[in-house]
């Protein structure tokens, strides 16, 4: 018998439609694959409530009431268009109302004490799954098959980083078998609170925001699941962003490493982090709609073929700028990379790209920070080298976008960055800069701004 594992997001939960769809699809695949496991989030918008609700408890009293009321009542309305049976509707009610209240009781201490710690943020934000969650089981047994829901607080046993723990292993892995196998080998169906966990002494954490992806892979990856379904409210991974080129596809399937590359570079898909439990155990991930349950999605797997296309996708990021540290003194003097990078760090800025000469005589970086900002912290962080003119200039070059052509075909390909480059001339682009990632299946190419668009949809036309 083979096991799959579905996580479904907040839309995909987000509604009485929406829920029966997950029930549904629960079927479906239960008859297909043997046994089904699920990871749900909060209905949408639920946990943005929650929130909103601690944060405004913070300052002014009984300012979380009106999160309360939209959270009972968004949960109400679907329980009443999914639970027709009283009995059915009044056990799950049982279950959301005293969550509702800690919510209330919760908000009500943030506010008496005039603090909101990452701890009882963690407790308050995670209230969303385990309103869902009971609902979601609730209605699968409803259609007559058997389902539990299950709080991942008592398998998924995490570090005390508030708002951003990480699981421990092998107590999650033990636990979340000790406690699922059994349901799996009689035929119900477990549905696990994703997002949020809880440490070894029990205090309430959460994954992070978007934490429910990385829930169905820790839950899919423990299970040895075959493969791991994340369902959503598109039908997988594009080419590139629709709105930039209408030819945009949906990509049949990826690589872990163009898929990484594409997170990146600015594509909205699975966070690397998130899926690292699935791709160590080399389970494949589907990307699917819940409300278009026919369609393949996008499967992700360790190889994936090219198709004939060594570039598969493009992505842009944009309001970039780029810096150019330059001078002759550079050469061969070792530590100047380093002390330059230490400067970028020191402010925050996040470098997504480096490219340096062979001639060492300058080295530019793609950044995200502002740059006066930057070009300060380099001139504070390598003023003796500019003093001895080892360090000529430093270029501040702002609205400039990296797009980035990624696909694993170009690893075996020759010629691709020539492709790449031609159809980027022909359209008479300049290019600012260049970098090949170290994964060698992704090319990135600084441009700017105002070029963005016409490079993406040159590029784009190689995919097709
Ligand atoms: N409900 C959580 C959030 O909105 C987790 C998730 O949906 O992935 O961030
Ligand atoms: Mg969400």
């Amino acid at each position: 018998m083979a096991l799959l594992l579905m996580k479904f997001g907040g839309t995909s939960v987000g509604s009485a439609d929406a829920i029966s769809r997950v029930a549904a699809i629960t079927r479906d695949q239960q008859v297909r694959w043997g046994q089904v496991a699920i990871v749900v989030s909060a209905m949408s918008g639920v946990t943005d409530l929650l929130i909103r609700g601690a944060q405004a408890a913070l300052h002014e009293r009984g300012g979380y009431r009106p999160a309360a009321l939209q959270i009972r009542e968004k949960h109400e309305v679907a329980i009443r268009e999914l639970l027709g049976d009283e009995a059915e509707a009044a056990a799950v009610r049982s279950i959301i109302e005293p969550l509702i209240s800690e919510f209330e009781l919760l908000c009500h201490s943030v506010g008496v004490l005039g603090e909101l710690s990452p701890r009882a943020l963690d407790a308050i934000s995670g209230l969303g799954e385990r309103m869902s969650a009971p609902l979601v089981a609730a209605t699968i047994q409803s259609q007559g098959m058997a389902a539990e829901a299950i709080d991942a607080s008592d398998i998924v046993v995490t570090t005390a980083e508030f708002g951003n723990a990480v699981p421990i292993y092998p107590e999650t892995r033990e636990r979340i078998r000790e406690r699922l196998l059994p349901l799996l080998h009689h035929g119900v169906v477990p549905v696990v609170t994703g997002f949020v966990g809880a440490t070894e002494t029990g205090a309430l954490t959460t994954l992070g925001r978007g934490g429910s992806d990385y829930s169905g892979a820790i839950v899919g990856a423990a299970l040895d699941a075959d493969e791991v379904a994340i369902y959503t409210d598109v039908d997988g991974v594009m080419t590139t962003d629709p709105r930039q080129v209408r030819e945009a596809r949906i990509l049949p399937s990826l690589s872990y490493a163009e898929m990484s590359e594409l997170a990146y570079f600015g594509a909205k898909v699975l966070h690397p982090r998130t899926i690292r439990p699935v791709v160590e155990r080399e389970i494949a991930i589907r990307i699917r709609n819940t409300f278009n349950a026919d369609h393949e999605g996008t499967l992700i797997v360790r190889e994936s073929t090219s198709g004939g296309r060594p570039v598969k996708a493009v992505t842009s990021i944009k309001s970039m700028s780029l810096i150019t540290v330059e001078g002759r003194g550079m050469i061969g003097v070792p530590g100047v990379a380093a002390r330059t990078f230490g400067a970028v760090a020191s402010v925050g800025a996040n470098v997504l790209m480096i490219s340096q000469a062979s001639s060492e005589q300058s080295i530019c970086f793609v950044q995200t920070s502002t740059a006066p900002t930057v070009v300060q912290a380099l001139e504070d962080g390598l003023g003796s080298a500019i003093a001895r003119r080892d360090i000529d200039r430093i270029i501040a070059r702002e609205d400039v976008v990296i797009v980035t052509a990624v696909g694993a075909g170009m690893r075996e390909t020759p010629g691709v960055a020539a492709m790449v480059f031609r159809v980027l001339s022909e359209q008479g682009i300049n290019v600012v800069a260049i970098a090949q990632g170290s994964s060698e299946c992704a090319i990135s190419i600084v441009v700017s701004a105002r070029d963005c668009d016409a490079a993406v949809r040159a590029i784009h036309a190689l995919t097709i």
